[in-house]
């Protein structure tokens, strides 16, 4: 019978292996009586500056399960566990063709949950494999040449792949296990598992997606990359076709739509077909970037442990008069910011890092939530159009060429003492008034944040800091409505799902969102089964 046992401390640097060294002097057992340990979670406390402690959550076997309850069981941090087992999924029958349209999180999901019912789908993916991806991104970053079918939103892995691969969600969800142990199998480090704020990296993440490929394949779905949905084609009042580039006819049974929050001409083309679409509101702003020593010392103290990992920060700050949140989102400890156009004429920010997060910046979007009254129009497509204005501003404001327009925070706040820019972002920065590129309610919004968040973590406002605009690509800012079953409320047979669909935020809550349809679509298959 495992024991659960929780607030196991470690000092900074202190290894694993001296959980059972703590066990042994905290429940008074002799070693050898402890016969496996398991962590299972681990977090940093770094609420006392200085004094910096790792808490860990172990599961152990010890030699006299009884006994040791009898003792200890009694004690808050102990607990018996009793694990649950999944019977396994039941092998479906498809009555015609799944095809799921993306390969980001949420397609990827779905697709792996849908090969477990023996379901095994066609994947239509409008960019190109990882491998040839990581050069198209590497040539924008680097010549400033975009392609905009093969970049950092569109391709195999889909828009997380350059990313930090921070894998937290605030969803609360049973099967978050299920994902993490599905990325581990396919490469992910096993650290995910137990980690408290798990992240992959996108070096490690580019393999893990190569990776799925490789199984979906093995377990016969058809891939095809290149291939956009560029239509959709209704027979008796529900899904019967999509158009795969203008050309092929592909029948339907069921549609798995996992765009992502990029596919602005998916986006419109689903609008001309009458499938129902709603204008929501989505963050924008800035990145802002510093030194990673700075943050460390603010958030761990000065002459910290060597051996902490680069901290983070997550701020927020609201206006109860305007009614406007400023916040940190994507935080990126040890990582770079970066290039994430998928238009031309048209500068977006984001951030990445990889698993070892050894970049000497620290970077995070600083964003405000815009909606229908900004964008000036309640038209679905209003926040499309609101993200494409600002930027083209951005872009214009960089002076052409993808570079990215860029300030000194101490020079955005209006205060002096300004050094100039220092920016990781690829092809390059050019020095501007970055509020030529937000709208003033955004730029208002954000000094306001950024005299808050400098009082919460102090040192955050300061001359080392620099702010490359603009942050547009946080959320989708569309939702393709659907109904409790998943299926758009306009459409049947049509099931959007992940960011792009307005249902999701993140790579976890993507990849949760996919393997939910996945689930609706095999009860779907297996009712139908049982009664024919
Ligand atoms: P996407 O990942 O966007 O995938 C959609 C896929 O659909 C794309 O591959 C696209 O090419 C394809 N597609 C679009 N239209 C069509 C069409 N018509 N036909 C065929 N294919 C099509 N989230 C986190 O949780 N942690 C992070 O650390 C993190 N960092 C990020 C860093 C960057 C640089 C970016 C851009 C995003 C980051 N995100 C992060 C957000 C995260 O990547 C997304 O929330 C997540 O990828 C959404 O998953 P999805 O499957 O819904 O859509």
């Amino acid at each position: 019978m495992p024991i659960l046992i929780r607030n196991i401390v470690l000092a900074p640097g202190e290894g694993d292996e001296v959980l059972r060294v703590r066990l042994a002097e905290r429940f008074g057992v002799p070693d050898r009586d402890i016969r496996s340990v398991r962590l299972v979670r681990k977090s940093i406390d770094a609420r006392r500056k200085g004094r910096v402690i790792v808490v860990c959550t172990v599961e152990c076997r010890v030699a006299d399960e009884a006994a040791f309850l009898a003792r200890h069981g009694q004690d808050p941090d102990v607990k018996v566990l009793v694990k649950e087992i999944q019977p396994p999924l039941p092998r479906l029958t498809p009555r015609g063709r799944i095809v799921i349209v993306g390969m980001g999180p949420a397609g990827l999901f779905a697709a792996l949950r849908l090969v477990e019912y023996g379901l095994a789908p066609t994947i239509l993916e409008r960019g190109r494999p990882v491998e040839e991806r990581t050069r198209d991104v590497q040539a924008f970053w680097s010549l400033g040449e975009l392609d905009t079918e093969s970049n950092v939103q569109f391709g195999e892995g889909g828009a997380g792949t350059f990313s930090d691969g921070k894998l937290t969600t605030r969803v609360n969800d049973q099967r978050i296990g299920y994902v993490l142990e599905k990325l581990v199998a396919f490469g992910a480090p096993q650290e995910i598992l137990y980690q408290a704020k798990p992240h992959v990296g996108t070096d490690q993440l580019r393999r893990v997606v190569a990776g799925i490929r490789q199984g979906l394949l093995a377990a016969g779905c058809d891939i095809r990359f290149r291939s956009q949905m560029t239509d959709i084609v209704s027979r008796e009042g529900r899904v019967g076709a999509v158009v795969v580039n203008g050309t092929e006819e592909l029948a339907v049974e069921e549609l798995i739509l996992a765009p992502g929050h990029s596919a602005r001409d998916t986006y419109e083309m689903l609008a001309s077909r009458g499938v129902h679409l709603l204008a929501k509101p989505f963050a924008m702003g800035v990145r802002v970037e510093h030194p990673q020593e700075l943050i460390n010392g603010i958030q761990y103290g000065r002459g910290h442990h060597p051996a902490l990992p680069p901290s983070d920060y997550a701020l927020a700050y609201n206006n109860r008069k305007t009614g406007r949140s400023a916040y940190s989102f994507c935080m990126c400890p040890g990582g770079v910011v970066v290039a994430g156009s998928s238009e031309e004429g048209g500068v977006v920010t984001n951030g990445m890092s990889a698993h070892l997060r050894n970049s000497p910046f620290a970077n995070s979007a600083l964003v405000v939530t815009v909606g229908p009254d900004d964008f000036g129009s309640a038209l679905p497509l209003a926040g499309v159009e609101f993200q494409r204005r600002w930027e083209r501003r951005a872009f214009e404001a960089g002076g052409g060429g993808y570079r990215a327009p860029a300030q000194n925070l101490l020079s955005f706040l209006g205060m002096k003492g300004g050094k100039g820019v220092s920016s990781s972002y690829r092809p390059g920065v050019a020095e501007a008034d970055l509020t030529m590129a937000l709208p003033a309610a955004v730029t208002e919004t954000l000094r306001e944040g950024l005299r808050d968040f400098d009082r919460k973590m102090r040192g955050f406002v300061t001359a080392e800091a620099t702010l490359t605009g603009v942050e547009t690509r946080t959320s989708a800012p569309v939702r393709i409505v659907r109904g409790e079953d998943c299926q758009s409320v306009s459409l049947p047979g049509l099931y959007p799902t992940g960011e792009g669909a307005g249902y999701a935020g993140g790579i976890m809550s993507a990849a949760l969102d996919g393997i939910r349809v996945a689930d609706i679509i095999a009860g779907k298959i297996a009712a139908e089964t049982r009664s024919a």
